[in-house]
């Protein structure tokens, strides 16, 4: 097995000004291609902070990534700190200094003297180029010295340095660190399969897909959950020779015990399965949104394509907004409140019409933090689906945050829209 480690400098993340995408990112390629990082650690551009953490990286791992640290600034001090570390010395690449002559000519801009740094680069390294930028990323070879560690391992070990800004590093991944990656370092087998459920919570999740499970586990499976907003996602993993082997027959038994349940795989989104669904049985949708204020109609509109099926929403937020745009009638404001099935009904009814769509989904509910009542608590929420046979409603109780609540609300509406199209 081959241990990867990830060091991900800058002050910035741990003022929690940045969110550390590199962690995630890195970590899911490496995982897609065999490499599992046993640890991450972010640090501080501090020179003993990043040195300690590269030290401690390199005496467990076989291969060290760090991210950041290497643009012309006074806290970009990563290149320099490793090169000293492991004694290498700095030269200057012509073809690096070369390429950046050319980044800062072809945008017309004077080459500022502080880039010259990035073109300095340790002694036997190995340039990963930067098509996005300036600063390369930098592979070094370190051979452990037998005689220091007194260990008999085969002792090659390998550092990698990535710059920060995503733009720059994801496609230096993918394009240099990849292919680099086949080549000097033989990957583990490794699977992974993630089915996405809702509508039901995590615990019964784990009580349901468990134990029949258990013999796959006890043969080298790894099951994962997840909770998020509305939804639970059960993971898959394995590795070795058999992994693909279990991780397929955990997804048998997944499926068979989670059915309907499982709205989607991996990524996949349930308004992408709305969206999908309803192109191919060439049928077309409108909104009625209260209380989620455009969080369904946003959901649907980032898959590309909505535009087929989805024929747009009100955010009806009044009730004035409900009466005049969607035809609730004052009577049943009047008499069940503008929270109540009746008025969740009469909505998505309404915006059926206005809009001419074959299905409507309508939201109403009670977001908080006040307007809760003995009756009507805080996170009351009725959902409603017109449909071309009629309308039904499901009332819902998602005492959350407000952001929460919006989320939850919004994959309710659309979980309910989702099992009445399967039926179909
Ligand atoms: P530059 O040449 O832009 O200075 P650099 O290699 O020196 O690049 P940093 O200065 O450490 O990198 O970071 C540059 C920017 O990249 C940061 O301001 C931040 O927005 C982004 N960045 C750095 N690290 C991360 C990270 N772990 N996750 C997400 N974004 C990051
Ligand atoms: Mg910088």
């Amino acid at each position: 097995l081959v241990k990867v480690e990830l060091i991900n400098t800058g002050s910035e993340l741990m003022l929690g000004r940045v969110l550390n995408t590199h962690q995630q990112w890195l970590c899911r390629r490496l995982a897609d291609l065999g490499f599992v990082v046993t640890r991450q650690v972010a640090v501080a551009d501090t020179a003993r902070d990043i040195q300690q953490a590269v030290q401690e990286s390199l005496s467990r791992a076989t291969l060290v990534i760090t991210t950041g640290g290497l643009g012309p600034t006074s806290d970009d001090i990563t290149r320099e700190l490793i090169a000293q570390m492991l004694g290498r010395r700095l030269h200057e690449d012509a073809a690096v200094s070369r390429q950046i002559d050319e980044f800062f000519a072809h945008r017309n801009r004077p080459r500022p003297v502080g880039t010259h740094v990035e073109s300095m680069v340790p002694d036997g390294a190995i340039v990963l180029p930067n098509h996005y930028g300036t600063a390369p990323g930098l592979a070094l070879a370190i051979d452990a010295d037998p005689a220091k560690t007194g260990s008999n391992e085969s002792g090659r070990k390998w550092l990698i340095m990535l710059p920060g800004p995503p733009r720059e590093l994801r496609p230096m991944f993918d394009l240099a660190v990849t292919p680099w990656l086949h080549r000097e370092l033989k990957p583990e087998f490794f699977a992974c399969r993630t089915l996405r459920s809702t509508g039901i919570g995590e615990s019964i999740v784990q009580e349901m897909v468990a134990p029949p499970l258990a013999a796959l586990v006890a043969a080298g499976l790894e099951i994962g959950y997840c909770a998020r907003p509305g939804a639970v996602d059960v993971r898959l993993t394995a590795s070795g020779e058999s992994a693909a082997r279990l991780v397929a027959q955990g997804q048998t038994i997944v499926e068979k015990v989670l059915g309907k349940n499982i709205f989607g795989y991996d990524d996949e989104e349930i308004e992408q399965v709305v969206i999908r669904r309803l192109t191919e049985q060439k049928q077309t949708l409108a909104l009625a949104e209260s209380c989620t204020g455009g969080a369904i109609a946003h959901r649907l509109t980032n898959v590309p394509g909505a535009s087929v099926v989805f024929r747009g929403g009100i955010v009806s937020y009044s009730n004035d907004a409900k009466q005049t745009i969607l035809g609730v009638k004052t009577e049943t404001l009047l008499a069940h409140g503008a929270v109540s099935e009746e008025v969740a009904a009469e909505m998505a009814a309404g915006v059926r019409a206005a809009l001419g769509a074959d299905y409507a989904l309508a939201v109403t509910g009670i977001a908080g933090p006040g307007g809760g009542s003995e009756s009507k608590p805080v996170g009351t929420v009725y959902l409603a689906l017109a449909f071309p046979g009629g309308v039904k409603v499901k009332k819902q109780l998602n005492a959350w945050d407000r952001e929460t609540f919006k989320q939850v609300t919004a994959q309710q509406a659309l979980e309910l829209l989702r099992v009445t199209l399967l039926k179909i």
